[in-house]
């Protein structure tokens, strides 16, 4: 089978193009490189199975020329910093849903029907449910990369409903491991290596949500497409555990090996504006087609910290 991996090149993305490739199916990256990095891929580079193009999805006619001839598209690309929409209001709008209009109208032009997209707990926006089934509604993000996701959402089922397309939509919890260049984790490490006697955390540090191991994610993705097969087929990707803010810090402390670091919150009991402050994602429904995350979410933002302070990337 043929993959078109968009942000394949990213953190999520790349790990998706590895397990693609070892399970035997030949993959086109299509990245801008703009938050994503080549040398997560360089393990590929020999392989007759595998094709990098660098190249920007706003660009329409590339995309329709470059996605000819693939089987099924994994639209993995987006901005990836959930606070940008703060300080620049078109960037979601533009990298969210013309991107992903530009993919699907690429795909309807060269006869292409199935869809796999990345979506995010985000679109379920602040909501006081203990655990969040796929059909809880009414979806009322708050921040505009949540809007950009639901909105994606909609032009993709929209797709499936005019022109008989078949989608897969995944919406992540936080995704946490190696590769990865962005996120909490990351930013107590950077931090910390700056100032190992303070922390500043954004926020009370009660947050409170779930963290997925890639590795989990990625078989989480590639399980539900080969195993359900309906038009639209809407997905929680999480597991059923979470963790605080306050302590992520103490994880990331602990790895480091440091000691007396002073926590300084910023209070509030956001991170920032169009932060969800806590939530839970019900996976059930993934679970029960038999897919389950093999790590807790503890588990997962220690082994990510460890990753990432071993590849000092
Ligand atoms: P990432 O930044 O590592 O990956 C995004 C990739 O898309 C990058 O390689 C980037 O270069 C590429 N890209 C962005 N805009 C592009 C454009 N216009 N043209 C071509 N390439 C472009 O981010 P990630 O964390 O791996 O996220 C992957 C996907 O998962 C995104 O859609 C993100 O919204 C979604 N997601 C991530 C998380 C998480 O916790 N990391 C949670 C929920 C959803």
């Amino acid at each position: 089978m043929k993959a078109f991996v968009t942000g394949g090149a990213g953190f999520i993305g790349s790990h998706l193009v590895d397990k693609l490739i070892e399970k035997g199916y030949k993959v086109t990256v299509y990245d801008n490189l703009s938050s994503g990095r080549k040398q997560f891929l360089e393990q590929h580079t020999n392989n007759n199975n595998f094709t990098f193009i660098e190249d920007d999805l706003l660009d329409l006619e590339q995309v329709k020329k470059e996605i000819r001839g693939h089987d099924v598209v994994f639209h993995i690309a987006a901005n990836p910093f959930v606070r940008l929409g703060e300080k620049q209001t078109r960037l979601d709008l533009e990298q969210g849903m013309i991107v992903t209009y530009n993919i699907l109208e690429s795909m309807r032009v060269n006869g292409i029907k199935k869809i796999v997209f990345s979506s995010s707990s985000v679109v379920y926006g602040e909501t006081n449910e203990p655990s969040l089934p796929e059909n809880y509604g009414p979806l009322l993000p708050i921040s505009l990369y949540g809007a950009g996701k639901l909105g994606s959402e909609g032009l993709i089922t929209a797709f499936c409903g005019t022109f008989d397309f078949q989608t897969w939509i995944y919406r992540f919890a936080n995704v946490v491991g190696s590769r990865g260049t962005h996120g909490v984790i990351v930013d107590f490490i950077e931090k910390l290596r700056k100032n190992p006697g303070e922390l500043e955390i954004l926020g009370d540090g009660k947050q409170q949500k779930p963290y997925l191991y890639v590795s989990d994610c990625v078989d989480g993705i590639i399980f539900g497409f080969e195993k359900s097969n309906d038009m639209i087929n809407l997905f929680n990707l999480g597991c059923d555990t979470n963790t605080t803010v306050k302590r992520i810090a103490e994880i990331v402390v602990k790895e480091m090996k440091l000691r007396d670091v002073k926590f300084k919150y910023t209070g509030g009991k956001r991170g920032w504006k169009g932060d969800v402050p806590r939530f839970q994602l019900d996976a059930s429904k993934l679970n029960q087609l038999g897919w389950k995350a093999t790590l807790t979410s503890d588990e997962a933002v220690r082994k990510a910290t460890h990753d990432l302070l071993e590849a000092n990337l």
